[in-house]
């Protein structure tokens, strides 16, 4: 029941966020990684995948980075929920998480070891409600806002897949 109104309540969230990102007016603070990510992780304790998963985390210390928090932590949220959502069920698998500064720009890098994603579907997963996994429920809202959120902050997303190996999303931030 909490499962299933958690769920829920993240559509009318992602909804909401959908239709604000683009004229949202961008408040930029120090961001706490740290932070952000025990509260995502804490979070995403419930799904089904996650006591089976090893969840690596790596930030870079000397991070000095000046963003819109909101923003940024819709951007993890909702690649770490999809890492977890698409590890695959009854088998060990990984998830890491690497944020790291480079000269100009900051790198959110998320990898898992799950289901991969068909290289023909590989041109649609950023449409808005395109899904193609249907033994898993949602909206198909999730990378649409990521890619927006991404935008929004100058950034830009890429990512590499394997079908049934694994795959990782990287996103780039200027600072
Ligand atoms: P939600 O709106 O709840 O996030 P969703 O997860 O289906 O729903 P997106 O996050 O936009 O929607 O992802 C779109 C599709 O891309 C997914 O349905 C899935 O098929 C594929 N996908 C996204 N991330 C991964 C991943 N890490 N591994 C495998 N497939 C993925
Ligand atoms: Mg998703």
């Amino acid at each position: 029941y909490n499962k299933e109104i958690n769920r829920l309540n993240n559509i009318v969230l992602d909804f909401i966020n959908v239709t604000q990102i683009k004229e949202k007016r961008l408040e930029k603070i120090r961001i706490n990684f740290e932070a952000i990510l025990a509260d995502v992780i804490d979070s995403y304790r419930y799904m089904e995948n996650f006591s089976e998963l090893d969840v690596q985390i790596k930030i870079d210390e000397n991070l000095d980075m000046y963003s819109d928090v909101s923003t940024i932590t819709t951007i993890i949220q909702n690649l770490i929920e999809n890492a977890i959502k698409y590890s695959k069920p009854q088998e060990s698998g990984r998830v890491n998480i690497k944020i790291y500064g480079r000269k100009r720009d900051m790198v959110i890098q998320v990898h898992d070891t799950g289901i991969g994603i068909e290289e023909r579907n590989q041109a649609k997963i950023f449409d808005m409600f395109f899904r193609a996994n249907n033994e898993t429920k949602g909206t198909g809202l999730g990378l649409y806002l990521l890619k927006s959120a991404v935008e929004k902050l100058g950034g830009k997303i890429s990512f590499e897949s394997f079908l049934n190996i694994g795959t990782t999303f990287k996103v780039i931030i200027p600072y």
